[in-house]
């Protein structure tokens, strides 16, 4: 197979989604990966937990990837945020639909269950193992030669390939970046009380802790922990030993989850910002991480990704019914149209939010917790905030309402 309508070059999270939906609504699509799948099954690999907001478990669930989790996952029943342990701050519930605002699952199981879906689908191929050595894109069409010497020919190339992006950045698109001075620690806790489906999200100077509910097992209570500590001090937090790191954790934490320990090895990822000017180009569609990176403070980067995925499998599956050149400008257009809005607004917002919270001393705290009073009094704005969350705001792709394209 040589031939298909898209070459997806990247099988993380978002490639192999976007792969599914597109084979759900009749696109073909050959996806290129150089990673081995098989090495990146357990938690050694990825042992991160992720917030999928409701509108991308919707998407999970049309295109048949939710029937391959191997377990539901754990609502979010609550979000609270606040200032250090100070008292008051801010708090989401569901709506009226009484609908979780997100699920937290294991992106080991996401990824084992993206890629069951996907070796399901009748119109993708999955090459695994294959670099990729050549990308052309013409006025005609795009051909992608492989370092085996295969080549490989489709109207539109689509980048799926990571923060790193080798195709974004052999492309003419200018990116903004900057380095946060912020490395993220991830692991699980053991805890003696009952998470209650709430996810905390807990500012200091020196960067957010957030924790995040995991569903029980065998050991009992359990939650993901995203800690972004000043990159300087992350060394000396990873040289602790379990029991001195989990009674850190439990000092930032305000010990109201009584005892705990550490369930997972740490793992650590340094933090930075980048987004692409533009997300298209001539036969080309930028989606994920290789579009946009944001700091993990708002769990936002993956919905991101799911959400650029919805959009541009509507847009390519609707372009296919007026037989239009999958490459076709008026198509791209209208895909960089749809998620630019989007994309920045919540790339401005995670990056405010990881400054503001940065500043130091009482003064800057007490304004902070004004402004969380303020937006827990009014109704709108505490809205808005929570249909951001929930990933529920702006002109939703079909897929993201649960409707299939
Ligand atoms: C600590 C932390 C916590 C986070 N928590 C959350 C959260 O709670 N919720 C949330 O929404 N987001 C979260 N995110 C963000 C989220 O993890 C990423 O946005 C998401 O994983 C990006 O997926 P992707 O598929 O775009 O990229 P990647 O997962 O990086 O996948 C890229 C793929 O491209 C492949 N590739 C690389 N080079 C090439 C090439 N030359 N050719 C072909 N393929 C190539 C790679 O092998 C890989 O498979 C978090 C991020 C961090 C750092």
């Amino acid at each position: 197979m040589d031939r298909a309508d898209v070459i997806i070059l990247g099988g993380g999270l978002v490639g192999l989604a976007l792969a599914s939906a597109l084979d759900s609504g009749g696109i073909s699509a050959i996806l290129v990966d150089p990673a081995d799948p098989d090495q990146r099954v357990g938690a050694a690999f990825d042992g991160r937990t992720s917030a999928v907001s409701s509108s991308s478990m919707r998407m999970l669930r049309t295109i048949g990837v939710s029937d391959h989790l191997p377990e539901p996952g754990c609502p979010i029943l609550r979000i609270a945020v606040a200032d250090g342990l100070e008292p008051g701050g801010l708090q989401f519930e569901p709506g009226a639909d009484d609908e979780p605002l997100g699920w937290m699952h294991e992106n080991r199981h996401l990824r084992a269950a993206l890629r069951a879906r996907a070796e399901t689908a009748s119109n993708l191929w999955l090459l695994w193992r294959s670099r990729v050595a050549s990308r052309e894109r013409t006025e005609h069409g795009v051909v992608v030669g492989l370092e085996d010497g295969r080549k490989l020919n489709a109207p539109l190339l689509i980048a799926a390939d990571g923060r790193h992006s080798p195709t974004r950045e052999a492309s003419a698109i200018r990116v903004a970046r900057w380095r946060y001075n912020h490395t993220a620690i991830v692991s699980v806790l053991r805890h003696e009380r009952p998470h209650e489906n709430v996810a905390y999200e807990i500012f200091y100077p020196s960067g957010p802790f957030a924790l995040l509910p995991m569903t029980d097992d065998d050991g009992g209570h359990r939650s993901a922990i995203v800690w972004s500590v000043r990159s300087d001090d992350a060394a000396g937090f990873l040289s602790l030993d379990d029991e001195d790191f989990a009674a850190e954790a439990r000092a930032a934490m305000g010990g109201f989850l009584g005892e705990i320990a550490l369930a997972a090895p740490r793992s650590t990822y340094p933090l930075g910002f980048h987004h692409a000017a533009q997300i298209t180009a001539q036969r080309l569609a930028l989606v994920g991480d290789s579009a946009h990176a944001v700091h993990p403070i708002a769990g936002q980067g993956l919905n991101l990704g799911f959400r650029d995925a919805a959009a541009l499998a509507q847009v390519l599956v609707e372009g296919a019914r007026l037989g239009l050149d999958m490459g076709d400008r008026q198509l791209l257009d209208r895909y960089q149209r749809w998620r630019s809005l989007d994309s920045l607004s919540v790339a401005v917002a995670t990056d405010s939010l990881a400054r503001i919270y940065g500043i130091r001393g009482r003064a800057a705290s007490a304004v902070r917790r004004f402004g969380m009073g303020l937006i827990n009094r009014i109704g709108p704005v505490r809205n808005q905030l929570m249909s951001e969350a929930r990933g529920t705001s702006g002109q939703l792709p079909l897929l993201l309402r649960g409707l299939p394209i």
